[in-house]
């Protein structure tokens, strides 16, 4: 069994990716090809956003979302400690204080009620991550920063794109979103890719003019920016990746639920999730939590069953930013790092695997 089953999905569009990949190779526009403007207007449809800016890496998203908002030194960003590391990264990259908050106990997200006491006059934006695949409680966060603001609401939807919350998409549910195409993620290509998504068209093009250092017109460099497009070749992957996206989503939700139903009638000693209503989770990962995990993981590679850790250590207690975060105690994420164990998940998860993993889960924890 897989952790994440690329190739099946590869196999099921397997003639409409390859014809996708060799019109590329054919035409030979490599960067910024047509490809790349039709996956973001198909894009921005999916998400119901005005604007969509495709970038190289979900961290550039973010990267260029903070450049875009002229974040810099001085400034405080406030974001969760729960997160994979680049969310953290690209704060300290353009020179800001990451200010981390903690996250609720039961869905692993930004802690909105704790948001008030981190906010200072020095904030400048919000990053709240859709950890698992759950957006983050993104209305809330944006009225609390609007009422303390201005302060920009920037959503890491790396995890969650896919997801809705209260009848809009993940990556459109504030003034900008950021998600990432790397391969595991729900939609990913076979490389490096990520999207900025906004409804606001300035800095849509402040985004678009920082991808390409900052290019106003050609070599007329208006304001400092990075090299972070995406490749004509990886948006012609997602092209065709996107005629089973919608089953994908549909068929991640449904295992996710039929994880969580086996898991209780198991008997299995886990903790579970919540997905709050009005919100749908897409399980970048599917990830429980158990007591003494590195007996459970194991037996579970024993038993032949793949598991990983999302994540082991929180941010505030990373060695490159310990020293950078004032180290408050962050107990929720303290214990949710020593607990949080991730099963093998993807859209092409076969039923008999994940009632082998949930059987095997059962016996590990017993
Ligand atoms: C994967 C991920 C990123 C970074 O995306 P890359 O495309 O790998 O650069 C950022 N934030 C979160 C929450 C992620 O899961």
């Amino acid at each position: 069994m897989e952790f994440i089953d690329l190739k099946s999905q590869y196999r099921a569009m397997r003639s409409e990716i390859n014809s996708r990949i060799q019109a590329v190779l054919e035409h030979g526009q490599y960067i910024l090809g047509p490809e790349v403007r039709d996956l973001e207007q198909r894009l921005a449809a999916y998400a119901n956003s005005r604007h969509c800016v495709t970038v190289a890496s979900g961290t550039e998203a973010l990267l260029i979302a903070l450049m875009a908002h002229g974040i810099g030194p001085g400034d405080e960003v406030i974001t969760t400690p729960f997160s994979f590391v680049a969310t953290a990264e690209v704060i300290v990259l353009v020179g800001a204080r990451p200010v981390f908050v903690d996250v609720e106990p039961d869905t692993a997200n930004l802690d909105a009620t704790l948001l008030d006491a981190a906010i200072s006059e020095r904030t400048k934006a919000i990053m709240p991550v859709g950890l698992y695949g759950q957006p983050a409680d993104m209305d809330e966060i944006s009225a609390i920063a609007a009422r303390r603001g201005p302060i920009a609401v920037i959503e890491d939807a790396a995890q969650s794109f896919g997801a809705s919350y209260h009848g809009r998409r993940s990556g459109a549910l504030s003034a900008m979103g950021c998600t990432s195409f790397f391969p595991s993620k729900p939609l990913g290509c076979y490389g490096d890719g990520g999207a900025i998504f906004t409804d606001d068209a300035t800095l849509a093009q402040a985004c678009s003019e920082i991808r390409v250092h900052g290019q106003s017109a050609r070599y007329l460099h208006t304001r400092i920016g990075v090299g972070g497009r995406m490749d004509t070749l990886q948006c012609a992957v997602l092209l065709g990746k996107l005629t089973r996206f919608d089953w994908e989503i549909a068929r991640r939700i449904e295992l996710g639920n039929r994880y969580g139903e086996a898991i209780r009638a198991s008997g299995a000693r886990v903790g579970l999730l919540a997905v709050r209503p009005g919100r749908s989770c897409v399980w970048a990962q599917y990830t429980v939590l158990v007591e003494n995990r590195d007996a459970v993981q194991d037996k579970l590679k024993r038993a032949g069953i793949p598991t990983a850790v999302h994540y082991p250590r929180p941010l505030h207690r990373q060695p490159a930013y310990e020293p950078l975060c004032d180290a408050r105690p962050m107990p929720v994420s303290e214990s949710l790092a020593s607990q949080v164990i991730s099963l093998p998940m993807s859209a092409d998860l076969t039923e008999s695997q994940q009632d082998a993993v949930v059987a095997a889960l059962a016996r590990a924890t017993s």
